[in-house]
């Protein structure tokens, strides 16, 4: 059975890369019946902080990416934040210690510094043996660490060997023997460093398969050692490309909104973000580009990740949540733009309202500005010409007469003003329309008239008119 996790560090919003990754490994567990788990990596004590996991918690729920496993809702192999397991980290280094994979070192760190500048200096490459670590552990140093409360911290015989990885995206990934030195495990606080624990709790939660951004890459190789010092399966790896921002370098907030947050926000569908990101490193089979979440997982799979990097484009993300404004059931959207609109409104008013808008929205923010002049009359100051006034009080008769406000009706009123009117066609429906909404562009005018009702578009014109 397909296991697979999305672990993020607490340590800020969720950003669209981030969840791009939630994102393909969500779509791959559903694909295959799998289990998707969600593991909070907060051993970084200084910037993990709770509210960023609650904010991560909330941003995946937005997005719809629901788990089988995770810190809120436990399951077999928790717990399942880091900062919990560290029990488990601990069993585990000594374990490498007793099978001479792993050994302690009492340096202190502006020691291992040092050696890092020494090395450096003498133009080597910056990487630790144990033959230059283990000399820091004296009995002397010993015993100042015990006087001090202090713990060795536990460093990994890296292998010298090659090691290959059949990456599920790039393919054959060859790390020449000796490209890494050996690292630590365990620091002398007693928390594990990423390497480590990831490969301890991939491990232990059974993961299958890890799909992550290509900036864990250079990572893979520790991890793959670590998996065959402890004699446990490697998982399958796949990394994906880093998202790049319309200019080709890597997208950050220099580009505009990165985090989901800011696009929820700014009125963007869960569904269409989710739409969105999937493409950005996947591609469906027949090339179709708006898709649901139920399409995205039917059709998702691995041999379709691309490995070229993929470019975030903000206008194709407002044309996708367009389309799927568009294809959102009315009542629901009625409830999110309440959200937006903010006012208290009549709700079979409103529903009617989104009916006449719908197709012109691209973000939910938009609303208040879109839909403005059907709750307040506009400000504006048409000019009232002898050849505006004269028709549009041969409008105001005609519409009076209605008797049932329907479109039919209204359209019949236009047409009788029209025929003895000095503006005609374009100009008189331009012109009512400024007198009715303030702006020269919007909804289909009768729709407009329709909606607004026979009174409200009678004092319109009345005021324009005095
Ligand atoms: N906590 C790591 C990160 O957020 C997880 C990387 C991984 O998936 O192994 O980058």
């Amino acid at each position: 059975q397909v296991r697979v996790r999305f672990a993020p560090s607490p340590t800020g919003y969720l950003h669209v890369g981030g969840a791009r990754t939630a994102l393909f490994n969500y779509l791959f567990a559903r694909k295959t019946n799998g289990k998707f788990i969600l593991r909070i990596e907060d051993t970084d004590l200084e910037r993990s902080e709770k509210v960023f996991e609650e904010q991560l918690i909330n941003a995946l729920r937005w997005l719809g990416l629901d788990w089988d496993e995770g810190p809120d809702i436990g399951g077999p192999y928790g717990p399942y934040r880091q900062s919990e397991r560290t029990e488990l980290y601990h069993y585990y280094a000594q374990e490498l210690i007793k099978q001479g994979k792993a050994y302690e070192v009492y340096a202190y760190p502006e020691e291992i510094e040092q050696l890092r500048e020494k090395l450096l200096a003498e133009g080597k490459a910056p990487h630790y043996t144990r033959e230059m670590l283990e000399p820091y552990n004296t009995a002397e140093r010993k015993r100042e660490y015990e006087e001090k409360g202090l713990r060795p911290a536990i460093y990994f015989s890296m292998p010298r060997k090659d090691y290959v990885i059949n990456d599920v995206v790039k393919g054959e990934v060859v790390f020449k023997a000796g490209s890494v030195g050996d690292f630590a495990l365990l620091r002398s606080n007693g928390m594990p460093t990423y390497n480590y624990a990831c490969v301890i709790d991939d491990g232990l939660m059974k993961i299958t398969h890890v799909l992550r951004g290509d900036d864990h890459l250079s990572n893979t190789v520790k991890q793959v050692a670590l998996y065959e010092a402890l004699g446990w399966p490697v998982p399958v790896f796949g990394h994906v490309s880093m998202i790049l921002g319309p200019d080709g370098s890597k997208l950050s907030k220099r580009h505009g909104a990165t985090s989901v947050e800011e696009f929820k926000a700014r009125g963007y569908l869960p569904e269409a973000l989710v739409n969105f990101l999937a493409l950005l490193g996947w591609s469906h089979p027949e090339g179709k580009e708006i898709l649901t979440k139920e399409e995205l997982i039917s059709s998702f799979s691995l041999e379709r990740l691309v490995k070229n990097p993929a470019i975030f484009n903000p206008d194709k993300l407002r044309w996708m949540n367009s389309e799927h404004i568009r294809m959102k059931d009315t009542k629901e959207l009625v409830k999110l733009a309440k959200m937006f609109i903010n006012r208290d409104v009549d709700e079979a008013y409103l529903e009617k309202v989104i009916v006449a808008v719908k197709d012109r929205i691209e973000e939910l923010s938009q609303l208040p500005e879109l839909t403005d002049f059907f709750f307040e009359r506009p400000n504006v100051s048409v000019e009232k010409t002898p050849e505006a006034v004269e028709t549009y009080k041969a409008l105001l008769e005609e519409l009076q007469k209605v008797e049932v406000w329907n479109k039919e009706n209204i359209y019949a009123s236009f047409k009788t003003a029209m025929k003895n009117a000095k503006l005609k066609g374009k100009d008189f429906y331009m012109t009512l329309r400024l007198i009715l909404t303030g702006k020269n562009e919007g909804p289909e005018l009768i729709d407009i008239l329709e909606i607004l009702g026979k009174e409200e578009v009678i004092a319109r014109i009345q005021n324009y008119l005095n």
